[in-house]
């Protein structure tokens, strides 16, 4: 009875939820390693909803950072007070977003003008991870309304810099000790269309820089010079290859099965078509199947390097950008893996899968403290597309999922 109620109150917060997850969008929150400002401004704004929607209890754990013009990276936490505060249930959501790349692409809106489209509201970040975060406090919202105390505690937490490794924010807030093994961890950062996958486990992540030095000289004259951009392409192509070969093993666990190694940013080299560029910049994204020694795999990259160093007389850099090992996975027998489990079966009606994926999310990082962490939601995965969107139904029935989680005696 209590839960029909509650699910109904949700309903009636479709609208209110629906502009506020606009109001967010319209306020970009980019990290300095992508030229960005950080998410200052938008954890302002969004402060300035929670208090508005009586959310008193506020605390603020900012990590600071030089880079940016307010020198700080914020993470919020607001509380929810439930029955016992024994076990708290956290929900933890970013509050970064990635840069909106060419614009030319976003052909339904522009990215920081959300636009709503049926029953999808477009935007930069408005699946990733906006849609969670504003779920998150609606569902907790909704409670409020009703004047019920949920069984347990709704820890609610905003995180800065997710997308650039969370060494200002979720890494920050952990180390302050706020959490503990007791904890029920829910990261929704990740999911699939029908909400039907709970994540235990995840890849470990490698980022890497890849620079080549070689001579700059006049385009017309190559025997002057040694050609960073040839060398640069003719490494990555070769350890791309050597990569997939070497580290071939599939785990029907994770989606998608195999590790995952790609090229992808590659930074500006010369300014004009008939310089031979001396210098070269690519980066290389690489999720490796926990299993794998990503020590041993660093070895097979700079040795690859040596090789090409040796033969072309060129220097080649690498740089570890960011590197994530893969942590013990969350126990599928854990309490949060069964609530969750259990409140999807009851709520939609389907078994969920527990699985890994290619990994990233904040999940890994209370993993690594030794806090059982899930990541769940119900999403289109449009993270870092152009055209991103978020949709309405998602928003209200996932607001459900945590209400569910927070008050069912479990
Ligand atoms: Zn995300």
């Amino acid at each position: 009875m209590q839960t029909q109620s509650l699910f109904s109150e949700i309903e009636k917060l479709r609208n209110e939820m629906t502009q506020t997850l606009m109001e967010l969008i319209r306020i970009p929150a980019i990290a300095p390693e992508s030229d960005g400002e950080g998410e200052t401004k938008k954890a302002e704004k969004l402060i300035e909803i929670l208090k508005a929607l009586g959310f008193d209890e506020i605390q603020r754990f900012d990590a600071d950072d030089e880079r940016v013009p307010s020198k700080k990276r914020p993470n919020i936490i607001t509380y929810c007070n439930g029955k016992t505060d024994m076990e708290r249930l956290w929900i933890v959501t970013h509050i970064d977003i990635v840069p909106p790349g060419e614009e030319s692409r976003w052909t339904i809106t522009k990215p920081f003008e959300p636009t709503i489209k049926g029953e999808r509201i477009y935007g930069r970040g408005s699946e990733d991870n906006a849609q969670s975060l504003i779920s998150s406090i609606f569902a907790a919202k909704a409670l409020k309304n009703l004047g019920i105390k949920p069984e347990r505690t709704i820890a609610l937490c905003f995180v800065a810099d997710e997308e650039q490794g969370s060494v200002y924010g979720i890494r920050h807030l952990i180390k302050q000790g706020i959490f503990n093994a007791k904890d029920l961890v829910v990261v929704p950062d990740g999911g699939n269309e029908t909400g039907s996958f709970i994540e235990t486990a995840e890849k470990s992540v490698l980022w890497l820089r890849i620079r080549t030095f070689g001579k700059q000289s006049h385009a017309s004259r190559p025997d002057m010079g040694l050609n960073a951009n040839r060398i640069r392409m003719q490494y990555i192509l070769a350890l791309d290859k050597m990569l997939h070969e070497k580290y071939p093993d599939t785990d029907e666990n994770f989606d998608p099965p195999k590790s995952t190694f790609e090229p992808t940013r590659k930074d500006k080299n010369v300014d004009a078509v008939n310089i031979i560029p001396g210098e070269d910049t690519n980066y290389l994204d690489c999720r490796i199947l926990p299993h794998y020694d990503v020590g041993e795999l660093l070895r097979t990259v700079h040795g690859l390097a040596a090789e090409f160093i040796k033969k072309t007389g060129a220097e080649i850099k690498i740089e570890e950008v960011h590197k994530t090992i893969a942590p013990q996975p969350t126990d599928v027998s854990s309490r949060i893996v069964v609530m969750m489990r259990e409140a999807i079966m009851k709520v939609r009606g389907i078994e969920p899968k527990v699985g890994g994926i290619g990994g990233g999310t904040c999940a890994a990082y209370f993993r690594e403290a030794g806090v059982p962490a899930i990541v769940w939601s119900t999403i289109d995965e449009l993270a870092h597309l152009p055209n991103e969107y978020a949709k309405i139904e998602n928003l209200v029935n996932d607001a459900k999922i945590f209400a569910y989680l927070a008050t069912a005696s479990i």
